[in-house]
């Protein structure tokens, strides 16, 4: 270790900065979130800076630097952009055994200020030596991405618990699994949420009950459209904390991978006319394992509140007082969209778009024909494959032109997809004549013609992800 790392306590402690400009006021901005009080030494000020000083929230020194000036200084900063003034700094802080800081010269200084990921009082801090700051900061922007955001307030809420939890525990080991089970449990996902009361109430059962088991608790996540890509960070982190899995073949292999090894995985999955379990049984089953007290993760495709029964499997939770959060995912008609080069909405095609279900009823599709057929729209038909001739039937049957533009998209997003782009009157066979199987969307609407020139996912060689209606004539 060329430097040993440690965090200096700064509040109310007189701190000099040495300069004036963009680079002094970002060091100025830092040490004042930790509550160092700022004398700033330059002749001028630059705008921001300048601010400051008149609302007296820094002291500025109207001078040169001259070396009386660290005189009972905590800490120094230079942030000119000469040398030799840097070097002057430098030496008298030295002299004065005061850590300094020369920015960007690490031989001029005795201390180096590190990447910072701030989720106070979280703080990590991650240095290169002062050789490769831009490494530093790679390191740091990828900590950034896998630290909750509300590691902050997780921070803040558990350490008001300490004292207690030492009181109740004095075994370290049995302290360790406690702490472990609330920062991976309920009560952290309820704070980083937003709901520190309902934690308080767990963290208070737990501390004074005899039984100091975690309660279990349901994540109704959604899972994207396939791409592991496409996952929210916070549903990547309940996959990676759950102790059992309740997963259906929406859900892509490639995301299945990313839950937690030694989680338990259930398959409960739904091929159309295939129901491997009731949905009845499903909310059930869910209800027995969080009473089990295990964290219980419900995985759906795409978004858990569109046409994935999410809100009949809350009702039941809810009506068994089961903790449970529901974690939006993308949908599989944006990501299918994107992936495509199919915008919903367009200024000169479609003003609104809307996502429908090709249900049967009475032997035919019961959907609003009127509304959906209407110009200036896109519609989305999810789970409409197996019903697709039927469908672009009763499209032109109810006043749509055979020439609008359609497309169907199979396995969106994942690596693979395929995108086939006709229109009303040929899509079923390009269905048909491609194989296309599920899980597949149909979009119906003139942004479709788009496609061909805004597609940019997959174009491979001798699989053409797009292949047009007039190349099968
Ligand atoms: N909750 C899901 C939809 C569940 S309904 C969501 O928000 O996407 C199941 C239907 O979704 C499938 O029949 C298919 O029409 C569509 N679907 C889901 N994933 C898909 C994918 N990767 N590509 C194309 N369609 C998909």
């Amino acid at each position: 270790m060329d430097y040993f790392p440690i965090f200096l306590k700064l509040q109310d402690a007189p701190c000099l900065v040495v300069g004036g400009g963009d680079v002094a006021l970002r060091k100025v901005r830092l040490l004042k979130a930790a509550g160092a009080c700022l004398t700033v030494v330059a002749p001028q000020l630059s705008g921001e800076l300048g601010q400051m000083a008149e609302r007296g929230e820094v002291r500025w020194l109207p001078h040169c630097f001259a070396a009386e000036q660290v005189a009972g200084m905590r800490l120094v900063v230079a942030a000119t952009n000469q040398r030799a003034v840097n070097q002057q700094v430098s030496l008298a802080a030295q002299e004065s055994n005061i850590p300094v800081n020369v920015v960007d010269d690490p031989v001029l200084s005795t201390y180096i200020t590190p990447a910072i990921i701030d989720r106070s009082p979280l703080v990590i801090a991650v240095s290169s030596g002062g050789g490769v700051p831009v490494l530093a900061r790679l390191v740091r922007a990828r900590l950034e991405s896998i630290i909750p955001a509300g590691f902050g307030l997780l921070a803040a809420f558990s350490a008001r618990f300490r004292d207690r939890v030492k009181a109740r525990f004095s075994d370290v080991e049995a302290r360790r699994c406690f702490w472990e089970s609330v920062l991976e449990g309920p009560v952290a996902e309820a704070v980083m949420n937003g709901r520190e009361a309902a934690a308080e109430v767990e963290m208070e059962r737990r501390l004074t009950s005899a039984e100091d088991h975690p309660s279990g608790a349901v994540y109704l996540v959604g899972a994207g459209p396939g791409n592991p890509d496409l996952l929210t960070f916070r549903a990547l982190r309940l996959m990676q904390q759950a102790d059992v899995v309740l997963h259906d073949n929406l859900v892509a292999p490639e995301l299945l991978e990313l839950v937690r090894r030694d989680a338990e995985r259930i398959y409960v999955g739904k091929a159309r006319a295939n129901h491997t379990l009731p949905q009845e049984d499903i909310n059930q089953l869910m209800v027995r394992l969080a009473r089990e007290g295990r964290r219980v993760l419900r995985l759906k495709g795409g978004d858990p509140f569109i046409f994935g029964r999410g809100g009949e499997e809350i009702e039941t939770l809810a009506e068994h007082g089961i903790p449970f959060e529901v974690v939006p995912g993308i949908t599989s008609a944006n990501g299918a969209a994107s992936y495509a080069g199919i915008p919903l909405t367009h200024r000169d095609h479609a003003q609104s778009v809307t996502f429908v279900t090709g249900h049967k009823k009475d032997g035919s599709i019961d959907l609003d024909w009127p509304a959906l057929t209407r110009p200036d729209q896109t519609v989305v038909v999810y789970m409409g494959l197996t019903m697709a001739a039927e469908l672009c039937a009763a499209f032109i049957q109810h006043g749509k032109p055979e020439e609008t533009p359609a497309a169907v998209i199979e396995w969106a997003t994942t690596a693979r997809q395929r995108t086939l782009t006709g229109t009303l009157g040929s899509l079923p066979a390009l269905i048909a004549a491609y194989g296309v199987a599920s899980p597949a969307l149909i979009i119906v609407g003139s942004v479709v013609s788009l496609a061909d020139k805004l597609a940019w996912y997959r174009r491979v060689e001798n699989e053409p992800a797009t292949i047009a209606a007039s190349q099968q004539t």
